[in-house]
């Protein structure tokens, strides 16, 4: 009787992020400690019922009889008794954070410094409502080589290389052994050192279990950022006319590369708003050495054509070299604009001349600008007759990158999570180690 009163317990409720690429929540429960692993929006479920802007969720309650979010007691802002010790996040993308604007105040967030300024400045920009609201959260910060303990769980932060700055994978020391977390990463980016810095810890720590992503099970391909950088500047060198470029605002690697494209052949690489704010507030993070947008003489800032302007935007355009649509149109040649499916109106005054070229650059299944339907996209290029080049690297793991990270780490177990292939995950490793498919909403014994 006493004896099984101090068998220690140790589970992982899976509340997202199984099946599905994205909305990740693994609560992680050893004796009387908790801690919530991401605290992601589940795009695809929320895209069952919503479609933005017309029909947007209402309020969390909402949410939660939808089944979107976890119907936990004590989990949500104004509720009383916080059933868990802390939200650990892996890195700012809204499918691992976006959640944390409907947390318990109660409840300490900790991320990486990169992470919490690019969820603060994003936040910043977006309008603010009850899913964009980060007041009154008490935020802690950790880096490579901490270990930071929630009673008898010790979380072990590891950085890894992902398609944002300040991403982190993590191994969560419990009293049944560790448990290896992925969040999202890759190992053919430009610092894959880092995501080797997780493999071999991972692989010392001996874990029971690992929960991997599997996102590229169906999307492979074995571009590397040097390769991305050698094919658009290929098409820039080509191209006679203006070059339009689309890449996710906070993918930093891919913005340093059209950086570079601009300096080697003496074009202007003309930020968004966004992206020039973000820049601006990562300048100051000596480990990421972004383009500096104030000073650097081949960077510029499209000022978008509207009536009004929010503070942050004023904030922004007072301090860098602004370019308007009329100012683009007369120097096309000597351009490179990043621009999304959503500045079309703005390319409309631009008028692209004959000759030039469109660079699809993003192509993550779940940025924050979601994808516009390809055919309106497509009538967009007809009519100013822009040819797309597809020129992509993914924020995520190969299939063969997969494969040899499992089996370096030797996991007991491993729950296949991000993806929605788990099947076929199985099939591919199942020689690797034990694979569980779980379910979302299951509980899984470590
Ligand atoms: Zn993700
Ligand atoms: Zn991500």
């Amino acid at each position: 009787m006493i004896r099984e009163l101090a068998e220690p317990m140790v589970q992982i409720d899976l509340l997202g992020g199984i099946g599905e690429i994205g909305g990740n929540k693994f609560l992680v429960e050893d004796s009387d400690s908790r801690i919530l692993l991401d605290f992601g929006m589940s795009l695809g479920a929320r895209g069952q019922f919503f479609s933005e802007p017309f029909l947007s969720p209402r309020d969390r309650q909402g949410l939660v009889t939808l089944g979107i979010l976890p119907d936990i007691h004590g989990l949500y802002r104004d509720e009383e008794n916080p059933p868990i010790n802390a939200v650990v996040l892996s890195h700012a993308h809204i499918d691992h954070s976006m959640c944390i604007s409907l947390l318990n105040r109660k409840i300490p967030v900790y991320c990486g410094e990169t992470t919490l300024s690019i969820l603060k400045t994003l936040s910043e920009m977006r309008p603010r409502g009850f899913e964009n609201d980060l007041e009154g959260i008490e935020f802690k910060t950790f880096r490579t080589g901490d270990n930071v303990s929630f009673g008898k769980i010790q979380l072990e932060p590891i950085h890894v290389d992902h398609s944002i700055p300040g991403s982190y994978a993590f191994l969560v020391h419990t009293s049944k052994g560790t448990i290896a977390y992925s969040g999202d990463f890759r190992a053919h980016g430009p610092k894959s050192n880092m995501t080797k810095d997780f493999s071999d810890a991972a692989e010392r720590s001996e874990p029971e279990l690992f929960l991997c992503e599997g996102t590229n099970l169906v999307r492979g391909d074995l571009r590397t950022e040097q390769e991305v950088l050698e094919k658009s500047e290929h098409v820039v060198k080509k191209t006679k006319g203006a070059v339009l470029a689309s890449f996710s605002s906070a993918d930093i690697d891919r913005l340093r590369t059209f950086h570079e494209i601009a300096e080697k052949n003496d074009r202007l690489l003309v930020v968004s708003m966004k992206q020039a704010y973000l820049l601006r507030s990562l300048a100051n993070d000596k480990h990421l050495d972004v383009p500096n947008v104030i000073g650097d003489p081949h960077i510029a800032v499209y000022q978008r054509s509207k009536k009004t302007y929010y503070n942050w935007e004023k904030d922004i355009l007072s301090s860098v070299t602004v370019k308007t649509s009329k100012d683009i149109r007369e120097m096309q040649p000597k351009i490179i604009l990043a621009s999304s499916p959503y500045d079309m109106n703005e390319v409309l005054d631009i008028q692209p001349g004959p000759g030039g070229a469109y660079i699809n650059s993003s192509s993550e299944p779940f940025n924050e600008e979601m994808e516009m339907d390809h055919e309106r996209f497509t009538n967009w290029l007809n009519h100013f007759g822009l040819p797309m080049y597809q020129i992509h690297s993914s924020g995520h793991m190969m299939p063969t990158e997969l494969r040899e990270t499992i089996a370096q780490v030797k996991p007991k177990r491993l729950i296949p999570i991000h993806t929605e292939q788990p099947e076929l995950y199985r099939l591919f490793v199942k020689d690797l180690t034990m694979v569980e498919l779980g379910s979302k909403g299951s509980t899984v014994e470590v």
